[in-house]
């Protein structure tokens, strides 16, 4: 894209309509660009919120499953092997349907973002997120600098 004369702009040079133009074009080839991230962006969290709502409801119905089976056995008796092994599998469900929900929640949350315009940028330092990152994973909301401060142990 660059002919090696871009020089930072020092010596722009006035009433050269095709640098103005050039300058117009690369503009407005970025502005398509962002639009085309953002509707790309909201094609890959309407389908990962479809997703998380199915899993959400699947995850429900195991639940309500694992429920009454141990309703039906009456195992409630926590020395009961059998009722050990029920409070682990709902034990494990509920994590499941939390994570599920908390994907649903960001994927929300991003598509308010694409609505308010902030999308794209880290909620923490303000800085954009990568095209790559937002790919992968496009309900991130932090930069990858700032998600990796996250998950870093705390002091
Ligand atoms: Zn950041």
């Amino acid at each position: 894209m660059t002919d090696g004369t871009n020089g930072a702009g020092s010596s722009l040079p006035y009433g050269d309509l095709d640098g103005a133009r050039e300058l117009l074009d690369g503009a407005r080839e970025l502005l398509d660009g962002a639009r085309e991230l953002l509707d790309g962006a909201r094609e890959l969290l309407e389908a990962e919120r479809a997703e998380a709502t199915a899993a959400i409801s699947a995850l429900t119905r195991d639940f309500d499953g694992i429920v009454d089976a141990a309703c039906a056995v009456g195992t409630d008796d926590e020395h009961d092997p059998e009722g050990a092994t029920i409070a682990f599998e709902r034990a494990q469900v509920a994590s499941l349907l939390e994570r599920a929900r908390g994907r649903l929640a960001n994927v929300d949350l991003a598509l308010a973002r694409i609505e308010d315009g902030s999308y794209g940028s880290c909620q923490r330092c303000g800085q954009p997120i990568t095209a790559e990152r937002l790919t992968a994973r496009p309900a991130a909301s932090t930069c990858i600098r700032c998600a990796a401060t996250a998950r870093a142990p705390r002091a």
